[in-house]
């Protein structure tokens, strides 16, 4: 995507929502960690449905780890995963108290240390809690990214590495939400909803996902020609009947990056 066409995408994107931020509900930079934690594979929605629960009771690594993991699981239990993901949660408030005096650490070595928490989480809470201008990379972004030509690759780091080139410096702190707003709301993983997208004219993405109606129209418009008469033909020799040609054309089929793990 050109540097023009970066700009304007972006400036769209400000234009409709000035300032984008998580779906995930918190209060401080402990609960923003612990909502990511408990996030992967389920929705936001359901996150915050336990969290809601939760933080009233323990919202710091101490009162987290007083509940023990089985008080925490009787709080999470709707969440996907909630064994392993309580388990992970109650050792890493252990070394939020015994080596961060109960604070969430600004630095990425330190958050990456943590269970449960990989580069994409650390990268939410350096930007969202802290403010850092970094591009955590999930399924969504890593889908948009690709499919707009705006930073292209077959891996999440690759994607979060061309964005951070890409982006330019006066989007980059909130890049990371409009995209992932984008992918979840509007280019959709399985069928992009191109007709509404503010961005079409800049995308990339072929063919574009035509208005619905717009494609049961086309079958219509076939079935009226066949109903025509068929012309008449010239009186063909009794040969053999002609096959499909050898060299029919491959279909062009839409295929998207996968990331590799
Ligand atoms: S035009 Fe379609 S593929 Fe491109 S960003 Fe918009 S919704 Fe996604």
């Amino acid at each position: 995507m050109k540097p023009v066409d970066r700009v304007e995408l972006f400036k769209r994107f400000r234009a409709a929502n000035p300032t984008p931020t998580t779906e995930l509900e918190y209060a401080t930079p402990f609960e923003l960690l612990a909502a990511v934690l408990l996030s992967a594979q389920a929705t936001d929605k359901g996150v915050n449905i336990a969290t809601r629960r939760l933080f009233p009771v323990a919202n710091t690594p101490a009162r987290i780890l007083a509940l023990g993991v089985e008080g925490l699981e009787a709080h999470i239990r709707t969440i996907g995963l909630y064994r392993s993901k309580a388990k992970h949660l109650i050792e890493a408030c252990r070394i939020l108290v015994d080596e961060h005096g109960g604070e969430v650490p600004r630095d990425r070595a330190s958050l990456e240390r943590l269970p449960g928490v990989g580069r994409k989480t650390a990268n939410v809470v350096l930007n969202t809690a802290f403010g850092e201008p970094t591009m955590a990379v999930d399924t969504h972004i890593f889908r948009v990214s690709n499919r707009l030509g705006l930073a292209r690759g077959k891996t999440p780091l690759a994607v979060e590495e061309g964005l951070l080139k890409a982006v330019p410096a006066e989007f980059l702190q909130d890049a990371h939400h409009w995209l992932i707003l984008h992918g979840r709301y509007v280019c959709k993983a399985l069928k992009p909803e191109c007709w509404r997208c503010p961005m079409s004219d800049l995308c990339r993405y072929t063919p574009k996902t035509p208005a619905p109606g717009t494609q049961a129209a086309k079958p219509k418009a076939k079935a009226k020609a066949a109903s025509k008469p068929a012309p008449r033909r010239a009186a063909k020799p009794a040969t053999k009947p002609a096959t499909k040609p050898a060299t029919t054309p491959a279909r062009r089929r839409r295929r998207d990056v996968q990331p590799e793990s």
